[in-house]
């Protein structure tokens, strides 16, 4: 008897979950299960790709200083460009070593929603960018200009496989990126890796979050 009555409200608080776990959108829950509310002060940012449309800039170098016109974002389907554009070498290095060194040259724009929110994100708490540029100074000026805030932390180490211990010693335990592979050694460090969708990482199946744009980013951050 007990028994019959204890598996009748197990149904009933089955039911009851089920019922308000329909039609849910909320990207921050799994199943109807809250998996995410990110704190502003444990989550940390990749540049290139994520809060800046870098390869937007290099169609734009390649088109109006090198007059290479038929590229499209789309047509980048690798994070290493010489794999799936038939461009020169020496161009592609020269291309990108105008963007690392002049951000405001060669028309570098924040993706859509990056710079709204990154600016309220500011408000409560300090801003970190982790990149695997070689250097930082042009781009944190850029940033700085940008955001209108000074006190951001621009870090970079010059490799992808870097920022694994970087952001350990931060105690960032999030990290937005569009490279994939980075996403991959960051996970298996404990860092919980948000891939930001790119026609670049779209490739095989990733055991993390895939965020599409900024707005979704909004709804996983507690702020
Ligand atoms: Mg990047």
């Amino acid at each position: 008897m007990l028994l019959e009555i204890c598996k009748g409200c197990f149904a009933i608080i089955c039911n009851i979950i089920s019922w308000f776990h329909k039609g849910s959108s909320d990207p921050t829950e799994e199943k109807g299960v809250k998996i995410m509310e990110i704190r502003p002060g444990s989550i940390a940012f990749d540049i290139d790709g994520v809060v800046t449309d870098t390869m937007g800039s290099f169609i734009k170098v390649a088109r109006e200083q090198f007059g290479i016109d038929e590229m499209r974002k789309e047509d980048i389907t690798s994070y290493w460009i010489e794999e799936c554009l038939p461009l020169p070498e020496e161009i592609i290095q020269e291309i990108i070593s105008r963007i690392l060194n002049d951000p405001w040259g060669t028309g570098l724009t924040f993706i859509p929603g990056a710079r709204d929110l990154l600016i309220r994100l500011g408000e409560v708490s300090r801003l970190t960018f982790v990149t695997a540029r070689p250097f930082k100074e042009p781009i944190e000026e850029w940033l700085v200009q940008g955001l209108g805030n000074s006190d951001i932390e621009v870090i970079a180490t010059g490799a992808h496989d870097a920022k694994g211990q970087v952001l350990l010693e931060l105690r960032r335990d999030y990290f937005v990126e569009d490279h994939l592979e980075t996403c991959r050694e960051l996970y298996e460090q404990g860092i919980k890796a948000m891939v930001f969708d790119q026609p670049w990482n779209r490739n095989g199946k990733a055991p993390f979050r895939r965020v599409r744009n900024w707005q979704e980013i909004a709804k996983v951050l507690s702020i």
